[in-house]
C-alpha cells in the first residue's frame, strides 16, 4: 500500500521539468555544472560524474580535481581545473564521488560549501561530514542535496535506514536540512519541508560500480540549470532507472553503459 502522501513523478512530469534552451540561451545562460569528483585513487568517478553531467541540460561542464587530463581527454568539452578555487564561475556543485577523505578532499568540500551555490554532496563528501566537522557549514541558505547509500546513510545518520526508508530519508532531511536523495531498490526523495517521493523507475543492473557517480553529474547538471533541488533529485533518478533498464536490455551493465543509456532515454522521455 502506498501512503498517499508519497508523491510519484510520471513520465509528462519529467518532459515539462526538463529545462530547454530557449532560442537566445547561450551555453552560460542554460547553466554551468561544476564537479568537484575523482583522485588519483579512484579518477573513473570523475569520468562516470562527467558523463552524467555532459547528458544534462547544461551549457558546459567544468570539471575541478586530479582527473583533470583524464577528464579532458575523454570529454574534450569539459573546462577543466586542479582545485574548486581555480575552476571558474559555476550555477551549482558536486562534491565527493570517488574525491577521497584526506586533506585534500577536505579542502575542496570546504571551497563548495563556502559558495551561495545549490550543492550536491555524494559519497566521500557525505563521509566527510561525519563528525561534524562542517556541520555549522550545512546550514547555508542555497540548497543542499545528498545522495547517500545505505552506508553512506549509516555513516551520517548514525543509524542504518531501517525497514522505514521514507521515514529515515525524512528525518536525515530535516536534521541537515537538505533534499535527502535515498539510494536503492526503491530510490526515496525527501525533502526538509516533509515532501516525500518515491522513484518509480530502476533496475537492478543499476547496482553496480560507479552507478551512482553517473546518477550525481546528471543531478548536478539540472541544478545548474536551474531546477528546483526537489525536481532535480526527482528527474535524476527517474531518467538514471530508466537508462538502468535500457542498458539492462543489451546485458551485463556497467556504469558506462548507464551513462550511455541516457540519451537514448531522454530522447524518448522529451520528444
Ligand atoms: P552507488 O552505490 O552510489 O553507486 O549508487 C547505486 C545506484 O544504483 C543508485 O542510484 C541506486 O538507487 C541504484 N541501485 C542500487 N541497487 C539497486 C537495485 N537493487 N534496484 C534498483 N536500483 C538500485
Ligand atoms: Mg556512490
Amino acid at each position: 500500500v502506498t501512503d498517499p502522501a508519497v508523491r510519484v513523478a510520471d513520465s509528462q512530469d519529467i518532459a515539462e521539468w526538463w529545462p530547454r534552451p530557449g532560442a537566445a540561451s547561450d551555453k552560460y545562460t542554460r547553466g554551468v555544472v561544476g564537479l568537484a569528483t575523482g583522485s588519483a585513487q579512484y579518477p573513473g568517478a570523475a569520468l562516470l560524474s562527467t558523463s552524467g553531467a555532459l547528458a544534462g541540460p547544461t551549457g558546459m561542464v567544468r570539471y575541478a580535481g586530479s582527473a583533470q587530463e583524464e577528464v579532458v581527454r575523454a570529454h574534450p568539452s569539459v573546462v577543466a581545473a586542479r582545485r574548486v578555487a581555480d575552476a571558474g564561475r559555476v550555477q551549482a556543485w558536486v562534491c565527493g564521488s570517488g574525491l577521497g577523505t584526506g586533506a585534500d578532499a577536505r579542502t575542496e568540500l570546504r571551497s563548495v560549501l563556502a559558495t551561495s551555490l545549490p550543492v550536491l554532496l555524494d559519497a566521500d563528501a557525505i563521509t566527510l561530514l561525519v563528525g561534524g566537522e562542517h556541520a555549522e557549514d550545512l546550514r547555508r541558505d542555497a540548497p543542499l542535496v545528498l545522495t547517500p547509500h545505505d552506508g553512506e546513510f549509516k555513516r551520517l545518520a548514525g543509524e542504518a535506514p531501517g525497514a522505514d526508508r521514507m521515514a529515515a530519508a525524512a528525518r536525515l532531511a530535516a536534521w541537515t536540512n537538505a533534499v535527502v536523495l535515498l539510494k536503492g531498490d526503491r530510490t526515496i526523495v525527501a525533502t526538509p519541508g516533509g515532501e516525500i517521493w518515491a522513484n518509480p523507475t530502476g533496475s537492478p543492473a543499476l547496482a553496480t560500480a560507479g552507478s551512482g557517480d553517473v546518477l550525481a553529474g546528471l543531478l548536478g547538471s539540472l541544478l545548474a540549470a536551474g531546477l528546483p533541488a526537489v525536481r532535480a533529485a526527482v528527474t535524476a533518478a527517474y531518467v538514471h532507472g530508466l537508462a538502468g533498464r535500457h542498458a539492462a536490455e543489451n546485458g551485463p551493465v556497467t556504469a558506462p553503459d548507464i551513462a550511455a543509456a541516457l540519451r537514448p532515454v531522454l530522447a524518448g522521455l522529451l520528444g
